[in-house]
């Protein structure tokens, strides 16, 4: 298609810029014709509202290409909303490809987050705050609201902090701020919480902090209470457009109805059936709302899935099928006919880690009778992180290349943390938890007293930690040994501040001398643990993660701000991600442990939300199997280890919702001696594992430092009540280490109630126990 007619009302562009403009559209020649009217009608509101996989977000990213093109709008113009920084990133590259060319400056692509922060820093003060705000992460958000707590005379025992943090987030959500709350919420937290969010707002602008949900909020103040700042941005961003749009929150919703209520160049996409952060204040409302709150608006509808084959698409179809509350869309695929999804049962969590690890080493290879899988083709989607750590051991021990997105992050490693600290306070001197943090780290010979006197100085005279300890110090409050510590902190803290804006010392080198003279590095050099080594090896990571950043702040915010942890180290890796982080991604070959009742759907989500909590858990298997191109592998153990303790498992009930035509039962030969409880009508095969040729398993042999599995292993059926393997009976005579004698009354998982005979009821652990008559005195 060539676009004259788009190009006139750049009259005055460059010859470039109109030529460019005037090239043929070949991109719009990839869509189909329901997703090219997306791309093509760039006026007013349009609304996609369609299931996984056909090809929304590739015609949202179109519809960028096609605006870049024809000049409707610069790169700066257009202000591109999504869930994640990975998707972020996975935009900015599809649009570079489609366009031919890196496309530099499209500052305004980004998550909700990323996008408030610069709108934040530019307007910081219009809510009090200072540019160079800082922004807490939940350790010291939790410190801070426990100090309020605390002082309030609370008992934080039975109302933790952590529960205020979860209403003020809440409220947040909801776009509440302590003046508009509404009185409905006034009983939270023991009637306290009102006073107790007001209280933490005042805190927060005092140590020029904002935590995430401020991000949005205080820009949706900003919005609302100043409209020439409003229609400044109204004006500016020429086209919006929002993917994953059913799971904004209010005040996300409320900040996209204001920045849109000019123009109204909104287009929105998403899909009902993939609300899955309900649990964080998403309102699958918004979405169904649409219509009305942009009367007019296009609704587009795609109904054929480019992403999966039809036994995936079949299997994802049957379990949402359960929803009552949905819209219901009828999804197709054009792809040949493929893998039925496989199911297959574990005995336990590591086992199915195992499995796992063997079968991935066997799609690499090409033997499973299907094509040979590259490891970046491969994901693991687990429903909680502590899943993860069975997969990061087993792959460790297998020598597996994986990346974990969104898990356990470097960035919340204590050296890390601390080293974090020292450059916060660099940066913002006002950060007073951030002194808190460090000010006896290394030890100063600051002990609590000293803390103290430092907090009420500071508190007596208005002033910022650091100012206060200063105070202190002159005035002889602080004395000894501790005030010339102190002292040569606080001269050091002046010093780095300087040291930023000279531009002979880079913010690399600044990083190294602040954690070198603050005595931070020396602190663990002195160490003798053996996790110290370790944790040097982190801040020279930290230092060398510095590198891709102009200065301390911006690396600062960056680390605010990501969701994910990638390595950068080179190669093919499996990715192991949470079924949340996984949104909008999709990778050939998918595996899905953890299919158990309580684990998945989680008891917690269940409890809580009761049918709606169970039906977001039904929409989050549904995003699940619709990641799958190629194969999906669905798993489950009949025990696990969940927080420390042993639990016997039951499949998880969204696997009875599988349809049988589309499944297959694998039952490895030998290991279950086939005793797979296969939901019925579902068909099973043995699957020729033959694990022990692998690579990966020469690779353990070699090691030698793991049982050989080729030892034939006891054959058992998953789905086991553990009591029933337990090497205890009840009322059996046993000896504890510490309490003596006793006897078993209950058993429980590998837990054991003992009436000891002299320490009371008690619960143990069964490998402290030995029989009573194995005691050698
Ligand atoms: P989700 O709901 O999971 O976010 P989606 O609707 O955003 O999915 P996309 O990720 O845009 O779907 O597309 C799914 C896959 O289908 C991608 O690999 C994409 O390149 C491909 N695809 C989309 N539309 C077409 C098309 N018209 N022709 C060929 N392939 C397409
Ligand atoms: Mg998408």
């Amino acid at each position: 298609m060539s676009s004259f007619d788009d190009t006139d009302a750049f009259e005055g562009a460059s010859l470039a810029a109109r030529a460019m403009a005037a090239r043929p559209a070949r991109y719009l020649d990839e869509l189909n014709p329901e997703q090219r009217r997306a791309a093509e009608t760039l006026d007013g509101p349009v609304l996609m509202l369609a299931g996984a996989g056909t090809g929304k977000t590739k015609a949202l990213t179109t519809r960028i290409v096609h605006l870049l093109n024809t000049g409707r709008a610069r790169p700066n113009e257009i202000l591109a909303v999504t869930f994640t920084n990975k998707a972020a990133r996975e935009m900015r590259e599809r649009v570079a490809r489609l366009m031919g060319q890196t496309v530099e400056g499209m500052p305004w692509l980004g998550t909700f987050h990323s996008i408030c922060v610069k709108l934040l820093r530019r307007h910081a003060e219009l809510v009090d705050l200072k540019s160079n705000f800082t922004i807490l992460d939940t350790d010291d958000q939790l410190r801070l609201l426990k100090q309020l707590v605390q002082a309030s005379g609370i008992d934080d025992k039975r109302w933790p902090a952590r529960q205020l943090a979860g209403i003020i987030d809440h409220w947040k959500n909801r776009a509440w701020t302590p003046d508009n709350l509404p009185a409905s919420e006034g009983s939270a937290y023991e009637g306290k919480g009102p006073a107790l969010y007001r209280q933490y707002q005042t805190r927060l602008r005092e140590l020029n902090a904002v935590d995430f949900g401020d991000l949005l909020l205080h820009v949706v103040t900003i919005f609302q209470k100043h409209d020439d700042v409003l229609r400044q941005y109204q004006r500016w961003f020429r086209y919006i457009l929002v993917d994953e749009y059913q799971d904004t929150n209010v005040a996300q919703y409320l900040w996209l109805r204001l920045l849109a209520g000019g123009h109204k160049n909104i287009c929105c996409v998403g899909d009902d059936d993939q609300s899955i952060y309900g649990w964080r204040g998403a309102e699958v409302g918004n979405i169904l709302r649409f219509e009305k709150d942009f009367p007019g608006a296009a609704v587009i509808r795609l109904e054929q899935n480019y992403r999966s084959t039809p036994h995936i698409l079949a299997a994802a179809s049957g379990v949402i099928a359960g929803n009552r509350d949905r819209l219901g869309k009828e999804l197709w695929t054009a792809t040949k006919e493929g893998e039925k999804v496989r199911l297959i049962g574990h005995w336990d969590g590591e086992e199915e880690a195992r499995w796992i690890g063997e079968e991935i080493d066997a799609m690499q290879r090409g033997t499973r009778g299907m094509r040979p899988f590259s490891l970046d083709e491969i994901a693991i989607l687990v429903r909680a992180s502590h899943q993860m750590r069975a997969f990061e051991d087993r792959f460790l021990t297998i020598g597996l290349p994986y990346r974990v997105i969104g898990g356990p992050r470097f960035y919340e490693r204590m050296e890390i943390r601390d080293a974090m600290a020292y450059f916060r306070l660099v940066v913002s001197p006002a950060d007073d938890l951030a002194f808190e943090r460090i000010v006896n780290t290394p030890k100063r010979g600051l002990g609590d007293k000293a803390v103290q006197t430092i907090q009420r100085t500071a508190r007596d005279n208005g002033l910022s930690l650091v100012d206060g300890a200063g105070l202190g110090i002159r005035s002889g409050a602080i004395k000894g040994k501790g005030a010339v510590e102190l002292a040569r902190l606080l001269d050091g803290l002046a010093r780095w501040g300087r040291m930023m804006d000279d531009p002979s010392v880079s913010h690399m080198e600044l990083a190294e001398i602040i954690l070198d003279e603050s005595g931070y590095t020396g602190m663990w050099q002195a160490d003798k643990t053996p996790e110290a080594p370790g944790r040097l090896e982190n801040l020279k990571e930290l230092v060398k993660a510095l590198e891709g950043f102009e200065n301390l702040q911006g690396f600062l915010e960056h680390v605010a701000l990501i969701m994910e942890n990638e390595s950068d180290e080179a190669g093919e890796k499996v990715t192991l991600m949470t079924l949340h982080a996984a949104k909008g991604l999709e990778f050939p070959a998918v595996f899905l442990p953890g299919w158990e009742d309580g684990l998945f759907p989680s008891q917690r989500s269940m409890d809580e939300s009761g049918q709606k909590g169970l039906e977001e858990e039904r929409r989050l298997a549904y995003v699940g199997i619709t990641r799958a191109e190629e194969v999906c592998t669905i798993s489950f153990a009949g025990n696990r280890r969940v927080y420390g303790q042993w639990q016997s498992q039951m499949p998880s009930r969204f696997i009875d919702e599988l349809p049988p035509d589309h499944v297959e039962v694998l039952t490895p030969p030998g290991l279950y001696g086939g005793r797979v409880a296969a939901p019925s009508g579902i068909e099973t095969r043995a699957a020729e594992a033959n694990v022990y040729n692998s690579p990966g398993w020469r690779r353990l042999q070699s090691r030698g430092n793991e049982r050989p599995l080729s030892q034939p292993r006891e054959a058992r059926a998953p789905v086991i009540d553990i009591q029933a393997v337990s090497a205890h009976t009840v009322g059996e005579r046993v000896f504890h280490q510490k309490f003596g004698y006793g006897a078993i009354i209950a058993i429980e998982g590998d837990k054991l109630e003992i009436a000891f005979d002299k320490a009371g009821t008690k619960k143990v652990v069964a490998r402290f126990i030995t029989g009573a008559d194995d005691v050698p005195f």
